[in-house]
């Protein structure tokens, strides 16, 4: 049986039946996991005893008829931003090199309490800024499509490990997209679920009003069902509201017969790929001809959501890092200095990389006396305006559809001197954090070079339901 390429859907039915073991599973993961990664560098670190012993315990759990979760011995990779106890955390920076977390992140925790097994942490640009994982102090992840091509950013590693079939899902987080981003250039399902709605504790901020927790899947049940582990409130997590938990399996195969489809114009606009642009309008179709009523409409404050992000993520980026200084958090430098100024200095001149240092100068500077009115507080006002435009959308449809990505994957060293031009490509995935709405990218055919294509949908806060039934009528009409 080729147990890479099953579903977690499917390898749950086979554990229960008996067709395969945990440690089978396990097993034949890490395999294609250590054959795959010099050429890929998805994982900087595979934790392959812990996770057999983890499989084994698991073993015995079904053997005993008793296992914890429809999870239970199902292995998943890690980015290494999600702190594990007693497994090095680096978040990909000369910063925390030698980290070694004492406790787990609540995701983390949830998952291992459902008996999951951990393959390993996965790779990502540094604190989570960018979209390539070229920022990565580990170097960057390869696309599995094409492996001349990055795997995209910065959850690189989580993406590359699923669409490799290094691993059967795998965990991410998304402050702009950096998990659809990458689910779609690598070819894999991606979720960006509603703001607060797993909890991130135990996980490092990137920019707290806009950070979220999600996960890779190859199927959209799969990331239906792993949702359903992770969803809910955390004492640990003021922004986890008490929202209740719906089953979100149940209106999976409901199909969109009657539901409204809106086209944001502003997502077709230019700078769109013309591949990328066909493929996601031949899904409309598919749509139209599964009875949903697809129409344009138009979200007006798109085209500043960019400039609204480079501005409140820095911010608060500067602000997280802070803590960072070689003293209360972060490595020693190498050398200390004469002044606890110069100690500063050197632990954040050696600890950091070039795009951090980047982004801590622009957070700084729109927070500073005489710039935070001008910059920061007009950036939060437009912020609103995005918001806003998606509650009105929302009155006229039921959900959006869009490219994930305006371009399909792209060569190292093609963006990585031009900032700017690396900002662009998260043009069509920033609005959803900014507003806090859930997003969903779901593959959605190939160009002719044969680099995956995404497409975006996107409902109200707290109703993933409706973006798995969506996604997975699509998934279903083509197979
Ligand atoms: N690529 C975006 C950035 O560089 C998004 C990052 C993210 O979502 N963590 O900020």
């Amino acid at each position: 049986m080729d147990l890479l390429g099953l579903s977690v859907r499917e390898m749950s039915k086979g554990l229960r039946d008996k067709q395969f073991t945990s440690a089978e599973l396990t097993r034949v993961f890490l395999a294609e996991a250590k054959r795959r990664n010099d050429e890929l560098n998805a994982y900087v670190l595979l934790t392959e005893t812990e996770a057999l012993a983890q499989a084994e315990a698991s073993d015995a759990r079904y053997a005993e008829g008793k296992p914890l979760s429809a999870l239970d011995g199902i292995p998943c990779a890690l980015k290494d931003i999600f702190n594990t106890r007693g497994v090095r955390t680096t978040c990909c920076s000369k910063m925390l090199e030698r980290f070694v977390p004492p406790y787990d992140a609540t995701a983390v925790s949830k998952l291992r309490d459902a008996g999951v097994v951990f393959l390993g942490k996965t790779n990502m640009d540094e604190f989570a800024c960018g979209g390539s994982t070229e920022h990565s102090c580990f170097g960057p992840t390869m696309n599995p499509a094409d492996p001349s091509t990055i795997a995209g950013g910065s959850s690189g590693g989580s993406a590359a490990a699923v669409a490799g079939n290094m691993a059967p899902f795998a965990m991410g987080t998304d402050t702009g997209g950096s998990i659809r981003q990458p689910a779609s250039l690598c070819g894999c399902v991606g979720l960006k679920p509603t703001y607060g709605r797993i909890s991130r504790s135990g996980v490092t901020s990137m920019a707290s009003s806009l950070d979220t927790i999600g996960h890779f899947t190859k199927t959209v049940g799969d990331s239906a069902l792993i949702l359903q582990a992770l969803a809910g409130h955390d004492p640990r997590d003021a922004t986890t509201p008490e929202v209740l938990v719906p089953d979100y399996l149940k209106d999976l195969e409901k199909g969109v017969k009657g539901l409204k489809i809106g086209l944001p114009k502003e997502y077709f606009a230019e700078g769109v790929d013309p591949e990328v642009r066909d493929a996601v309008m031949a899904v409309a179709k598919v749509y139209e001809s599964l009875g949903a009523i697809v129409k344009e409409v138009s979200l007006p404050c798109t085209k500043y959501a960019v400039a609204v992000y480079y501005i409140i993520m820095p911010a608060e980026l500067s602000a997280n890092l802070a803590r960072f200084d070689g003293i209360r958090y972060g490595s020693r430098p190498k050398k200390e200095g004469e002044s606890i100024v110069d100690y500063y200095y050197n632990a954040r001149g050696e600890g950091f990389g070039a795009e951090i240092k980047r982004r801590i100068m622009i957070g700084t500077y729109v927070l500073s006396a005489g710039y935070y009115d001008a910059f920061y507080n007009k950036a939060l006002k437009v912020r609103t305006l995005i918001k806003n435009d998606f509650d009105a959308v929302f009155k006229e449809v039921d959900v959006l559809l869009t490219p994930t990505s305006p371009i399909p994957a792209f060569k190292p060293g093609e963006k990585i001197n031009d900032p700017i031009a690396m900002y662009l490509a998260d043009a069509l995935t920033i609005p959803a954090n900014a507003a806090g709405v859930p997003a969903l990218s779901v593959p959605c055919g190939v160009t002719a070079a044969g680099l995956p294509i995404g497409m975006q949908l996107i409902t109200p806060q707290f109703t993933e339901s409706l973006l798995f039934q969506v996604g997975r009528a699509y998934e279903k009409a083509v197979g």
